[in-house]
């Protein structure tokens, strides 16, 4: 199946850069908990999607390519009325304007809402050691907070959950000062994929899901993955 997936996703690639629908495909076959979205080209199709998908939305470059969104305003977050999404997306179209977009420009995702934690998964090749698979506090800070643990696959649960809590932000996952614990076997699965995922397709060169939004256990979605950066080699 994940197979069939890669095979599939390759049909859709910029310099090895998967769109969003292609890597959600790919990440999907190995049970990473995806934040579902719609590729839209433009008004009319994300005020369709942000109907079906329910408001408040959040409205995104599509383009693989574009490594910090944020950067450029191309991350529009708790759109809450069809006025407010007709706005976004024509700021960021014109924003798009000069780069080679066209269709498929943008994508619609529901708000993840509640107040989570923000971490980053991601695997990385390393040219004497093989994949590595990483798990860090997450969001536009990453590389402010400096928290990282690196695995190295094939690594079981137990590896999984030891990694998690060698994180300086581990006490917030855990349940910090009455706030509720985190959906930590989750995302003990979570890296247990991953890990899986980097042996199974060497194809992959690099993974980066940040922010993975870590809600507490027991919501309905308690692990989302609303930003999925993949590359094939
Ligand atoms: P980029 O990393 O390219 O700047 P992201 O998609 O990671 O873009 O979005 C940046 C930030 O916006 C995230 O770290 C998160 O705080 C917020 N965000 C993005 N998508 C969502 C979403 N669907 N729900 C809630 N917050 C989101
Ligand atoms: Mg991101």
């Amino acid at each position: 199946r994940a197979v069939a997936e890669l095979a599939r996703s390759r049909q859709s690639e910029q310099d090895g850069w998967l769109a969003p629908d292609a890597a959600g495909g790919l990440l999907g076959a190995y049970g990473v908990p995806l934040t579902t979205g719609t590729v839209v080209s433009g008004v009319d199709d994300a005020l369709a999607a942000a109907d079906r998908l329910g408001y408040p939305v959040v409205i995104k470059a599509a383009d693989p390519t574009v490594v910090h969104k944020t950067d450029r305003g191309l991350v529009r977050v708790g759109l809450a009325t069809p006025e407010s999404v007709r706005g976004a997306v024509a700021e960021m179209l014109t924003e798009l304007g000069d780069g080679p977009v066209g269709h498929d420009a943008l994508l619609v995702q529901p708000l993840i809402a509640g107040g989570g934690v923000e971490l980053a998964f991601g695997v990385v090749r390393d040219p004497s050691f093989g994949p590595l698979v990483m798990v860090a506090a997450g969001g536009v800070a990453i590389d402010v907070w400096a928290d990282r643990v690196f695995l190295m696959p094939p690594f079981n649960r137990g590896e999984a959950s030891r990694a998690l809590r060698r994180l300086r932000i581990w006490p917030l996952l855990a349940g910090h000062r009455g706030s509720a614990p985190a959906d930590v076997h989750g995302l003990e699965e979570l890296l247990v994929a991953l890990g899986r995922l980097s042996t199974d397709v060497p194809e992959l060169a690099e993974l980066d899901l940040n922010p993975v939004i870590a809600l507490p256990a027991g919501t309905p979605s308690s692990i989302a993955c609303v930003d999925i950066k993949l590359r094939l080699a």
